[in-house]
């Protein structure tokens, strides 16, 4: 392994779930970030001193974990940033598990901006390496999404993620929609999102959000 990654937690696990940890880069700063308070989850410093690792890298401390949690089933891509943002990275990593572990489902946690990102539809590509995604919708309209999420690029970004998750969810990805609620500093209308998430075809999910932050 690259000596600069081995002090990294690319690859942790949480209740049973292998969790792989690309990046520490977002293109948003939601209020409810855990970023904005924690280096932390379950004990684990997810925050990454340096980005200087490879797919290889990733890959290594995967069969580690793996081998230590051998009843796994499903593997998320979800950190202290947005996975998609190292797409090829992402590709490289998941069509390893997927040649290799083919019953491990593969799930990414994201924001929904990756079109955006990458100027182009990632779309075709993601759909052969994830199972499901699960996409932070985050406000009933534009306006409520800027203030929660407060994405860069604020005014493109709201409608990114809703054409992001109609075409997950016809490029025949599990896809869900989700927001979060119990924060007071994310004043997010569930309802109205539900009926959104509904007219994209995505099923709908709302995080309680929690302190600790999983
Ligand atoms: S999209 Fe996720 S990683 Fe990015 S700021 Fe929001 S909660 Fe944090």
């Amino acid at each position: 392994m690259n000596g600069t990654a081995e002090n990294l937690n690319l690859v942790y696990t949480l209740e049973g779930k292998i969790y792989i940890n690309l990046t520490n880069k977002c293109t948003n700063r939601c209020v409810f970030c855990i970023r904005n308070s924690s280096d932390i989850i379950e004990g684990k410093n997810l925050w990454l001193s340096n980005e200087k690792f490879s797919a290889d890298d990733v890959i290594s401390q995967f069969e580690h974990v793996l081998s230590e949690n051998k009843t796994a089933k499903e593997v998320v891509f979800c950190g202290f940033g947005e996975p998609l943002i190292k797409f090829d990275m992402f590709c490289e990593v998941s069509a390893y598990i997927k040649k290799n572990y083919p019953d491990i489902k593969i799930r990414v946690n994201t924001n929904g901006q990756a079109n955006l990102i990458h100027k182009k539809d990632i779309i075709p590509e993601l759909s052969k390496h994830a199972d499901a995604v699960s996409i932070s919708l985050n406000g009933e309209n534009k306006e409520v999404y800027n203030t929660v999420s407060q994405p860069a690029d604020k005014e493109n970004s709201y409608k990114a993620v809703k054409d992001f998750i109609k075409e997950c969810v016809e490029k025949k990805i599990n896809t869900t929609a989700t927001v979060v609620s119990g924060c007071d500093k994310a004043p997010v209308n569930t309802e109205e999102c539900k009926k959104i998430a509904d007219s994209l075809g995505a099923a709908f999910r709302v995080r309680e959000w929690l302190p600790k932050g999983y």
